[in-house]
């Protein structure tokens, strides 16, 4: 087939063949990255969706506007106030198709070939595939316990220029790292000195473990005169409430909003109006902070569980910073006493002990780190997840 050039920047995932793997019988796996659908609050959603047909049936099944549908604008903004970020009207967020679709509306409103975009090493996979579809040359900023290093950030950006710098402060994936408030205002400083757009991408800030983090960088920006002109955030309803509802929203300048929409418009024209509806009606119906609270206490526990056995039965062989918060715990192999040292292959030998997880190499736009991996501790009962890292006790 004659497909466009574009494809050409990008292959399937190495983390796709793996997936093909994990039908085995009897596998446990700790490779998705996805919510525990047994947490999915169902009578809640249910509810929304009664109230939805019930009081706007008309609007609940009919086109809706690009922008988002006018309930749901209303409730995230007063969701987001509730997460410490002031003065933000309806208007100032549009409701994009998961967090997913607002990534792919900045690379096509922001993202001409060979365009330097700076991110995380490591980051989201499916954020280097899609910038790199538009033809983004990616520039990676380390990450370490504290989240990406701001120093070495600065000089990337003085350097390279980038059309923007993409985010994941709060319990990144995959790091798992969430970004100290000294960095968090340091990139807000930068932002302002360079001119530079940066991106705060938002999925997990509300599935902490102990204390809150630190504020969200779109909270902090008031605290830096000019912030908010150079700040987006994405946000997503999908590891709070549910990923099949598709609710996303991104926050940004006006600007760039009104031309995501008009992408958007071309796309698909608008997010499923019966999710918008519903998801306004959860917020509405005040079910949210009962549910944040519900999960934070299980993936808390799970995570606990995790890292408690990763120590017992993986021993000097493995090291990671306790994650405080999200669903994943980032480790490396440190080879001690000989033992394997490279993520795919112990992922291989994992596998045939029946228990799976994701190599970290693919999530590194550059210079990959072949010894790290990702383990999801959000889907696994305790007892799982104990038999588990037994079984990547026995496979290391
Ligand atoms: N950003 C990050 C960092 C993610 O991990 C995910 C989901 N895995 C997304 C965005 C996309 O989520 P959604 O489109 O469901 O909001």
């Amino acid at each position: 087939m004659p497909f466009a050039d574009r494809l050409n920047n990008v292959e399937t995932s190495a983390i796709r063949e793996l997936f093909k793997l994990l039908g085995k019988p009897g596998i446990i796996s700790f490779a998705g990255g996805f919510p525990d659908s047994a947490l999915f609050d169902v009578d809640g959603i249910r509810e929304a969706v009664n109230a939805a047909l019930s009081e706007e049936p008309g609007a609940t099944l009919q086109y809706g506007a690009t922008e988002g549908h006018p309930p749901l604008r209303e409730q995230l903004a007063a969701f987001m106030a509730s997460k410490g970020v002031r003065g933000l009207a309806a208007n100032d967020l549009i409701v994009t198709t998961g967090s997913q679709q607002a990534l792919d509306l900045l690379g096509k409103t922001l993202v001409s070939p060979g365009d330097k975009v700076i991110v995380e090493g490591p980051t989201f996979l499916a954020t280097i595939q899609c910038f790199r579809l538009y033809g983004a040359d990616l520039v990676t900023v380390p990450v370490d316990g504290q989240g990406a290093q701001t120093d070495r950030l600065e000089q990337l950006i003085a350097e390279h220029k980038p059309k923007f710098v993409y985010l994941i402060p709060t319990f990144g994936n995959p790091s798992g790292a969430m970004m100290s408030l000294e960095r968090r205002k340091a990139v807000l400083r930068m932002a302002v000195k360079h001119g530079t757009l940066i991106v705060e991408d938002d999925p997990y800030g509300d599935l902490y473990f102990g204390d809150a983090p630190p504020p969200s960088l779109l909270a902090l920006a008031d605290e830096v005169p000019g912030a908010r002109d150079v700040l987006v955030h994405c946000g997503s309803l999908s590891k709070v409430l549910s990923p099949g509802l598709r609710v996303g929203w991104m926050v940004g300048p006006a600007e760039l909003l009104a031309k995501a929409t008009m992408c958007k418009q071309f796309s698909d024209a608008h997010t499923s109006t019966f999710a918008q509806a519903t998801a306004a009606q959860y917020l509405k119906a005040g079910r949210m902070p009962a549910t944040l609270s519900r999960v934070r206490r299980v993936y808390a526990e799970r995570a606990a569980t995790m890292t408690t056995a990763l120590r017992r039965e993986l021993g000097d062989a493995i090291d990671f910073v306790a994650p405080q918060g999200g669903l994943f715990v980032w480790a490396w192999l440190t080879g001690a006493g000989g033992k394997v040292a490279d993520g795919a292959v112990f992922a291989k030998k994992a596998i045939e002990q029946g228990v799976a997880f994701v190599p970290g190499a693919p999530f590194f736009a550059n210079d990959p780190v072949h010894a790290t991996l990702r383990l999801s501790f959000a889907t696994a009962p305790l007892d799982k997840i104990e038999e588990g890292i037994q079984r990547l006790g026995k496979a290391l």
